[in-house]
């Protein structure tokens, strides 16, 4: 059997590096999430409008 790995990778707002463990474990949404928080998700989206 596997352990289950905590994956991580940087926000690509903030830079941070987050985990999948919170909302996103086992779930193959992981790849398609690109923001720790809904915060820099919002962020994100707001420099998008503006640029
Ligand atoms: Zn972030």
């Amino acid at each position: 059997m596997s352990r289950p790995e905590v994956r991580s990778k940087p926000c690509a707002y903030c830079g941070r590096p987050f985990t999948d463990r919170k909302r996103w474990s086992g779930r193959d949404q992981w790849d398609q999430v690109l923001y720790c928080s809904r915060g820099c998700r919002a962020k994100a989206a707001a420099q998008r409008r503006r640029a």
